[in-house]
């Protein structure tokens, strides 16, 4: 038996199924390589199965009163919470990300999203009413049908937990397809919710590749799709659900720019920029890997942030100490290493880390943080997104050049703005194109924060009051005053 061996491949119909016909495959530990799990891709009958069970769970989920939706979300979040360390040490073995991070972060936010949603004023989800001289119009919010979330594999449970939560605050059910790399802890999520009190089959998992996804993206029955993923598997889940006029959102990719200005607290930039770089080993689709420098600050800026890459302990993700764990997997490592070494290729310089640092060993793919500079906006490290911790340090003068050379780039996740002055960090923040802006912070996610990109970053958004939208459709009914 394998150390986190779930009870069946599948969460379906509130319990855990498999089916044996479906290709196996494996989770393995990324620090050693070490098996951990043996599962099945979905079958049709088991795809089927979910289908027909999110459909009968939401017709009875749709007609229960908001409270008691909320009551569901509530338990949820309280289990997790209760579960916390026991979810966080599956998400370690799981996607090697340091125990120290998911102690605090993945089971926690997504407990957060649940705490957040069941606390909403009832107001959110209100329509209106209105009196004309034609007659009474009421506008109702309603839900959309089964909706399918398909995640990426770096912020599993959070990424299923932020899908979930407002879908069924909103009424419908969800079909969860998490990455094939990392697919433990939604189906826990799944028994978690289903232990809270919601039907049987409200939020299903099944496993498998992007085969799967695209079934279900296809599925007559499926009313949305709501992905985090790259940009290129999102143009494609686009173009198949738009065909047949679903509802999509897209959180993809980012090249985010950090600007720090001369006046800013230097040590609090570093802090921001180590954390936008160099957490979750830079496998954080808001990364800022473009760091624009004002060039009195520069050299000092580098001396510390290169002092505080190197103070970094990477090793056993297990060990409380650790701050850099392996990447995700050995493939994923080898597109990292391939990037630094492009980094060198086109005329870049590397100041900390760097290709030799890269380990490949079968005790796991490390890759020590690495710093370039000598970048120019041309090159592809500072263009393409290389989801490891690898950040390009560049120098600008005016406010006016940095907001030109932050906003030349397709994407447009995130941006980050460290300065001491107010004023120039609100203007700065709007011309920047990017869904999301941080002032003198970075990467810090509060549920009432809606997230998401501009540009190829994605389309809608999530959390915050604003994805309510993007699960429900409106329906005006107009009375007659006679
Ligand atoms: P991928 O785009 O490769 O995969 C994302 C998910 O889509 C996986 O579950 C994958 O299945 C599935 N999939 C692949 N092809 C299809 C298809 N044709 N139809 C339906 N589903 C499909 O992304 P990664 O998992 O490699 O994750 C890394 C990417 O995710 C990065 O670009 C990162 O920026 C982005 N990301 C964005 C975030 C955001 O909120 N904006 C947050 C986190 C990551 P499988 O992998 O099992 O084959």
């Amino acid at each position: 038996m394998y150390p986190h061996q779930p009870e069946g491949s599948h969460f379906v119909e509130g319990a855990y199924r498999d089916d044996r016909e479906g290709t196996p495959f494996q989770s393995c530990f990324p620090a050693d390589g070490r098996v951990i799990a043996r599962l099945h891709v979905a079958t049709p009958a088991i795809l089927d199965h979910a289908i027909h069970s999110a459909q009968n769970a939401q017709a009875i989920w749709r007609t229960t009163s908001l409270s008691e939706r909320q009551q569901v979300l509530r338990r949820v979040a309280e289990i997790l919470r209760d579960r916390n360390d026991e979810l966080a040490r599956l998400e370690t073995f799981d996607t090697g990300k340091p125990i120290s991070e998911t102690l605090v972060s993945d089971p926690a936010s997504a407990a957060e999203c649940f705490e957040y949603y069941s606390a909403l004023s009832p107001t959110a989800l209100q329509g209106s009413t209105e009196q004309t001289d034609t007659g009474t119009i009421k506008v109702l919010k309603e839900p959309l049908g089964v909706c399918v979330g398909i995640g990426a594999w770096n912020y599993p449970i959070q990424i299923a937990g932020w899908k979930a939560a407002p879908a069924l605050l909103c009424g419908n059910a969800m079909i969860f397809k998490p990455s094939e790399t990392t697919p433990l802890s939604a189906l826990k999520l799944a028994e978690i919710i289903a232990e809270a009190g919601a039907p049987a089959g409200l939020f299903n998992v099944v496993q498998g590749d992007g085969k799967v996804g695209q079934w279900l993206v296809e599925h007559p029955g499926v009313a949305k799709v709501s992905l985090t993923g790259s940009v290129a598997t999102g143009k494609k889940i686009h173009a198949a659900a738009t065909a047949q006029l679903k509802h999509v959102s897209l959180e993809l990719g980012g090249k985010s720019p950090l600007i720090v200005f001369d006046d800013a607290d230097l040590e609090a930039a570093v802090e921001g920029a180590a954390a936008g770089n160099f957490y979750s080993s830079g496998q954080i689709c808001s990364n800022c890997t473009r760091i624009y420098v004002q060039r009195s600050a520069f050299d000092r800026f580098l001396e510390l942030f290169i002092a505080r890459a190197e103070s970094m302990k990477m090793g056993d993700p297990l060990d409380p100490e650790t701050e850099i764990g392996p990447l995700v997997s050995e493939h994923h490592a080898e597109s990292v290493r391939t990037y630094i070494e492009l980094g060198l290729s086109e005329g870049a310089t590397c100041v900390s880390g760097g290709p030799n640092s890269v380990s490949m060993a079968a005790d796991g793919t490390y890759v020590r943080p690495t710093i370039f500079t000598d970048v120019r906006e041309a090159m592809r490290i500072a263009r393409e997104e290389i989801f490891g911790p690898v950040a390009c340090v560049m120098m600008f003068d005016t406010e006016e050049e940095v907001i030109g050379r932050a906003n030349a780039t397709e994407l447009g996740l995130a941006a980050g703005i460290y300065t001491g002055d107010n004023g120039r960090a609100e203007r700065v923040a709007h011309q920047l194109q990017a869904g999301i802006c941080w002032i003198n912070t970075y990467n810090e996610y509060p549920i009432a924060m809606p997230f998401g990109g501009y540009k190829q970053s994605g389309l809608g958004r999530e959390n915050g009051l604003l994805v309510l939208d993007h699960y429900t459709q409106t329906k005006s009914i107009l009375t007659q005053s006679r």
